[in-house]
């Protein structure tokens, strides 16, 4: 399975493309953005509903997993004969929309301006989504004959973490891909892999006492100043030397931070949250000793003060990353080649649901359209012709790693 790609023959692209048509994919986005999926709550239903009605109409079969009867995850699948399996992924769910009022469109409206559409989720993530049906669509109204089994795995849970979502699908029995394509905003450039996580709680524990006596207690929040100075000061600029061609470089935030109980205590606790994203070559459990080096260092000498580092709940991730020259990232690229885009490989710096593949042993690359610097934001936007691209390059990769032609 999976023994390569070849160039793409340009009748087969020539019939497959015939059938990208941008009227139809820009109003499948509207249409899907106008479909609330807020997460949380998380309700997928309609808009998996609206996903898998399109692709039925096209002779795909339709099953769900679900964990969750208000997150069913789509495997719209169609198959013929042996081959490998390519699974397109990419996610319903989207973010909060804030504060309605720092919007100037409307962000459940789907606006289309000047070659925009405008909306919560319109990049992250109902363009890779639209993308991907479409792709298949024009792939299934070809007719040009497919060896193996294309799956479009759209996924409820994505913003929260997966667990409902791709991390279900992913270690299912039944779903064994060869090949996974996660759509997220790599602005359809290919990205052989992703960065990982290595996210850590940091508590400072010290002495409580009156307000007013604070010599007879020991200052967790003053503790805790000097561990994020010893962060800053000596753990970023390791960080930023920490380099890979693929991806940003290994990175630090602060991210949260609490402490104290009363206005006139002295706090005998403060923790902060230190968002440590990875590139390859570092470990989760290295990171963490890394953390806790530096923030023993800082209180040390401070008597009745200890402080513990532990990885958050998720236990943290590595980064991962195919080679280029493998069957999935080549097929991407060489469709990137063939359409005229940017065929230079990269590497996402932020986390996606390609990591629960991954975790069970299946390649998994990152490629869609849109900005990440748009997601989460207020009017957040896609252009039109970026979601028509990404349908062309995820069809042309289908092509290539599902027929002989
Ligand atoms: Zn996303």
């Amino acid at each position: 399975m999976g023994d390569g790609t070849r160039e793409i023959n340009q009748e087969t692209a020539k019939k497959v493309l015939a059938h990208v048509d941008e009227q139809e994919i820009t109003e499948f986005l509207q249409g899907l953005v106008r479909i609330p999926s807020v997460n949380p709550p998380g309700d997928v239903r309609a808009g998996m509903k609206y996903c898998a009605d399109k692709l039925a109409a096209e002779g795909f079969t339709i099953d769900y997993i679900t964990e969750e009867e208000e997150k069913p995850n789509l495997l719209a699948s169609k198959s013929d004969g042996d081959g490998p399996t390519l699974l397109f992924n990419a996610h319903i769910d989207v973010v909060p929309t804030g504060d309605e009022s720092n919007w100037s469109h409307p962000p459940f409206g789907a606006e289309l301006v000047n070659g925009r559409v405008y909306g919560r989720g319109a990049g992250d993530d109902k363009a890779s989504v639209t993308a991907q049906v479409m792709a298949a669509v024009a792939l299934a109204r070809s007719g040009v004959p497919i060896k193996g089994k294309l799956i479009v795995n759209e996924v409820a849970d994505e913003e929260v973490g997966g667990v409902l979502g791709a991390q279900l699908c992913a270690n299912d029995p039944n779903v064994q891909p060869d090949f996974v394509i996660v759509g997220e905003q790599t602005l359809n450039r290919v990205c052989l892999g992703e960065k990982g996580g290595a996210g850590c709680n940091v508590t400072v524990y010290g002495r409580a006492a009156h307000g007013a006596l604070p010599w007879e207690g020991v200052n967790a929040i003053d503790g805790m100043g000097k561990v994020i100075v010893a962060l800053q000061n000596e753990l970023q600029p390791i960080l930023a030397e920490r380099t890979h061609p693929l991806f940003k470089p290994s990175s630090m935030t602060v991210s949260m931070i609490s402490g104290g109980v009363k206005a006139n205590v002295v706090p005998d606790q403060c923790s902060i949250y230190v968002d440590r994203r990875i590139v390859p070559g570092e470990t989760p459990e290295a990171v963490r000793k890394e953390i806790e080096d530096v923030a023993i260092r800082a209180i040390a000498g401070i008597e009745g003060m200890r402080v513990e580092v532990e990885l958050g709940p998720m236990g943290g991730r590595e980064a991962h990353h195919c080679e280029p020259g493998d069957p999935l990232p080549k097929a991407m690229l060489e469709a990137n080649e063939f359409l005229g885009f940017n065929a230079e490989p990269t590497g996402f710096s932020m986390g996606t649901d390609g990591r629960h593949f991954v975790a069970n042993g299946y390649p998994a690359i990152v490629y869609g359209p849109g900005d990440p610097a748009l997601a989460h934001q207020p009017d957040e936007w896609v252009g039109v012709d970026e979601v028509v691209d990404a349908t062309k390059a995820y069809a042309l990769a289908a092509v290539s790693l599902l027929t002989d032609e």
